[in-house]
């Protein structure tokens, strides 16, 4: 398959240029040259395919001219091994639970079948030991440190920002060891980014040892959260309820959502999405009056989706020919305040028993808000409760219960690299490694 940029001013590219690269040169995301519609007989029998089943037909669309197959098998069953099954809410609405991977959050797939597929490519280029270099805020972080635990060839350097990230959060990636060294870092989050994306640009370092990126607009961390569509499609047809089906997507750089819109394109019957947004309502914003106007983010309680310019509005964009019209179509918003999403989480714990995260709460509130009669909703529950512990204990005033897997975290022992945000001080470490 060959992928060309968005900015069209870059060469087309390889998929294996793609992933190790991940960012076009001119700085353009990396899109598909063809999607691949999906035969008849696939949807026709999907609801008896497992998860696997499913996603192994989606990835070889994909990946398949490029991967041989038992490879990409390999990938795509070790990516899987858990379950994201769909749980009613009300009878209308489902919570497609997304929070049964290693760090209860929806970032798992993409981060393990990134660090599985580009530790495949390294392998066959016969590649030296490469360095992945992550900053993080927290969310991020963990995903990529849990995708790539173990994955041999790769090491990976999480930077964080000192005393700014939750406990809970910071023990997802500082206590795993094996090839995952966490790098504290005395400073914000900024200073992190500015640390990694100076090593990148550092000569002498490019030349000691061979850097990387993790980052989300990578095809291979972005496409394959379309599987979860395909398999949450699957699961309302099983309950005979996927005539009339609508995904809601809780929204912050599209990347989710986009793969959702990829999959659609395949032929996924899937009748129409709705970004929810918190209050950074960029992309809400653009569907009302067809301008993309990007700002500076705001904080909120729905943290991970906290993002002023979504990165993947190009893909969005690109992929409907650059028409406001087509994207209306397909996709409406919403967008809800702290406050609002707040109620949303009381209410929905009180008149049903169910406990949202705040980025599903919103998911949930856009659909009891947009849904029409006939109409059957699913919404991403996007991360377990118990990732933002605080903010929803504080908001149901009541302790949630904490996963076994996330309670395993915490009882590991902390381990990380004290560094300054001097990039001199990174770079004798890096060097020293
Ligand atoms: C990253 C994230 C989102 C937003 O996903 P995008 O692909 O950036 O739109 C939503 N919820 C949670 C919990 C996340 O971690």
């Amino acid at each position: 398959m060959i992928f060309y940029s968005t900015n069209g001013q870059a060469p087309a590219a390889t998929l294996e240029k793609a992933v190790v690269k991940g960012l076009a040169e001119d700085k353009g995301l990396y899109m598909p040259e063809r999607i691949k519609a999906l035969p008849q007989e696939f949807f026709d029998n999907i609801e008896n395919l497992s998860f696997q089943e499913i996603a192994y037909t989606v990835a070889d669309a994909f990946f398949g001219e490029d991967v041989p197959a038992a490879d990409l098998k390999a990938i795509v069953y070790d990516t899987l091994a858990f379950d994201c099954p769909c749980v009613k809410v009300t009878d209308n609405i489902y919570s497609l639970e997304l929070f049964h991977g290693p760090t209860l959050a929806f970032k798992d797939v993409g981060a393990r079948f990134m660090a599985r597929l580009l530790q495949y490519f390294l392998k066959k280029e016969g590649s030296e030991q490469v360095n992945v270099l992550v900053a993080t805020s927290g969310d991020t972080g963990s995903a990529v440190a849990n995708g790539f635990l173990g994955v041999d060839g790769i090491h990976v350097y999480v930077l964080y920002p000192k005393g700014k990230v939750s406990p809970i959060q910071e023990c997802q990636f500082t206590t795993l060891g094996k090839n995952i060294t966490a790098v504290e870092v005395d400073g914000v989050f900024d200073d992190c980014q500015a640390l990694v994306k100076n090593a990148f640009m550092d000569k002498e370092l490019n030349a000691h040892m061979k850097l990387t990126s993790a980052n989300s607009i990578n095809v291979a961390r972005f496409l394959p959260q379309s599987f979860y569509y395909f398999y949450a499609y699957a699961q309302m047809k099983k309950l005979g309820l996927a005539d009339e089906l609508v995904v809601c997507v809780p929204s912050g750089n599209f990347g989710n959502i986009c793969s959702a819109l990829f999959g659609k394109k395949m032929g996924l019957p899937i009748k129409r999405f709705i970004a929810a947004n918190n209050a950074n309502d960029i992309f809400f914003k653009y569907l009302q009056t067809g301008k993309y106007e990007p700002k500076a983010s705001v904080q909120t309680i729905a943290n991970a989706m906290d993002v002023g310019d979504p990165s993947n509005f190009a893909r969005v964009y690109e992929l409907y020919g650059k028409s406001h019209a087509a994207i209306c179509a397909d996709i409406s918003g919403a967008t809800y305040t702290d406050e609002q999403i707040a109620e949303t989480i009381r209410k929905v714990k009180s008149d049903t028993g169910y406990v949202c995260d705040p980025h599903g709460a919103c998911g949930f509130q856009a659909l009891q808000d947009g849904l029409n009669a006939g109409e059957v909703g699913v919404f991403l529950e996007t991360a377990h409760p118990a990732k933002f512990k605080d903010t929803v204990d504080a908001i149901l005033n009541e302790s949630i219960e904490i996963p076994a897997k996330l309670q395993a975290f915490m009882k590991g022992t902390k381990q990380s690299v004290p560094m300054s945000k001097d990039f001199s001080d990174f770079k004798k470490y890096l060097l020293s490694e």
